[in-house]
């Protein structure tokens, strides 16, 4: 059975380049009936904070993303780490290292001169009839692992393809500081076994970690899992997208009106793709993906196409469902009598011109508002005193109107034949009192929902 994970550090708030790397393996676990789990990679106790443990909680939540087991923390887990290395120290894959921080730093600088990768050199790696040097005293050493000499580890990798790295290349990892405290590739490996892990995906940030954590996966006595290392995102300047050039946390986006649903398919399609298709489900999804289609390439955050991605979303969504996602929203604006039943046909009137929730709330807001706010360009052109006597007309002949669309268009109709007018040039005026643009759906239909009273109210205020 499938099992996979999402093994985030909190030392920030979580972007969306980190929340794909949650939606790759939950998507492949609902996809193969699998299990997720979360694991909060939180040993970096200087950086790893539980207000960014709660965005990367609520995040996954609003997206939906569910796992089935943790969230799981590693600073809960030292003591399993600690019984591993006893044990992987007691088959002898792990010696003490009391190399100080300058001997190393003097061996770094040698090797550096002589143009040599920099790499500890094995000082105190025991060997058959070698002799180690004299134990300092009072220094407490680092365990290092025993990495294998010769040979080479070898993966294929689900978005890379075969990646053969030498042992040569791979030097004695530290795996105990010091205080004994486990190192941070020790840590993911057990937990990667304890939790029965068979799929990592992840951001290829941590593809010279495999190598490592292949190895030690085998010094354990257990075969790795498959790994997919996803090519980085990159914001719309073309750098590795991070808090510190910006990044917005997850949940902002949630605050700025986008759909879960649309954010799913906007971060699915950002590397991976189906043919063609842009513009897709959960279900979807869900029914589509596979590891073999993940892209290659670094993909480039794009915001204006999130909200046209989001924009059609909206546009799909049943007037019911839109209205419910909204009403919180005007709440949180104070607004009063919004269970009277129009906001559904607010959302109907308008989501196709609309590609967040917010621009839609800004739009229901003028239907449930005691005042307009006009836009000043627009009244300043088309509520002119010309206009003035036709405005008053229509207001009287409005007070006696049966409230529909069919007799609102009829009052219009028999103003324009009394005035000789043309429909934009009361239209428009009559929009911008009573909703604050002239920019709206059919006049009747917006006037229809406004409602007689505020209608009468708001062609007065000019
Ligand atoms: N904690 C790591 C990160 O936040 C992920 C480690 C992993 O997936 O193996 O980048």
């Amino acid at each position: 059975p499938v099992r996979t994970r999402f093994a985030p550090s909190p030392t920030g708030f979580i972007h969306l380049g980190n929340i794909r790397s949650a939606l790759y393996p939950w998507g492949f676990a609902r996809a193969n009936q699998g299990t997720f789990v979360l694991r909060i990679e939180d040993t970096d106790l200087e950086r790893s904070s539980q207000a960014a443990v709660d965005v990367i909680i609520e995040g996954m939540k609003w997206l939906g993303l569910d796992h089935d087991e943790g969230p799981v923390y590693q600073m809960q887990r030292m003591d399993r780490y600690k019984e591993v290395l006893a044990q992987l120290q007691a088959a002898g894959h792990v010696y003490p290292c009391y190399m100080s921080v300058a001997e190393l730093d003097a061996l770094r600088e040698r090797q550096m001169a002589a143009k040599e990768k920099p790499r500890y050199d094995g000082t105190w790696r025991p060997a058959p009839g070698k002799t180690l040097p004299p134990v300092p005293e009072g220094v407490q050493p680092v365990l290092r692992f025993k990495n294998p000499q010769g040979g080479s580890v070898v993966w294929e990798d689900k978005v890379k393809g075969r990646i053969e790295i030498s042992n040569d290349e791979l030097d004695d990892l530290v795996i105990a500081r010091p205080d004994g405290t486990p190192t941070y590739n020790f840590c993911v490996v057990v937990d990667d076994i304890d939790m029965a892990i068979t799929h990592v995906i992840r951001g290829d940030d941590h593809v010279n970690n495999t190598p490592r954590q292949i190895n030690i996966f085998r010094a354990l006595g257990q075969e790795p899992p498959v790994y997919a290392h996803l090519p980085t995102v990159l914001n719309e300047q073309g750098e590795k997208m991070s808090k510190r050039n910006g990044a917005k946390p997850v949940t902002q986006y949630r605050d700025e009106g986008y759909l879960p649903e649309a954010m799913v398919n906007y971060l699915a399609r950002l590397g991976w793709s189906h043919g063609d298709d842009e513009i897709f489900s959960r279900e979807q999804f869900l029914s589509w993906f596979n590891l073999d289609h993940l892209g290659r390439s670094a993909a480039q955050f794009d915001e204006a196409k999130l909200r046209w991605v989001n924009a059609q979303h909206l546009k799909a969504m049943d007037d019911q469902a839109l209205a419910d996602k909204v009403l919180p929203l005007l709440q949180a604006r104070g607004l009063n009598g919004l269970d009277d039943g129009r906001l559904p046909r607010i959302c109907g009137l308008f989501k196709d011109r609309c590609d967040t929730l917010v621009v839609l709330a800004d739009w229901a807001e003028v239907f449930y508002a005691d005042s307009v706010k006009m836009v000043e360009e627009e009244r300043a052109k088309h509520v002119t005193e010309a206009i003035y006597p036709a405005l008053d007309t229509l207001a009287a002949k409005l007070q006696d109107c049966a409230w529909d669309k069919a007799s609102i268009a009829a009052a219009f109709k028999e103003v324009l034949a009394q005035y000789g007018l043309k429909m934009p040039q009361l239209a428009m005026p009559v929009r911008v009192l009573t909703v604050g643009t002239a920019h709206t759906p059919s006049v009747d239909a917006v006037l229809e929902l406004v409602g007689k009273e505020k209608i009468s109210i708001r062609l007065q205020n000019r």
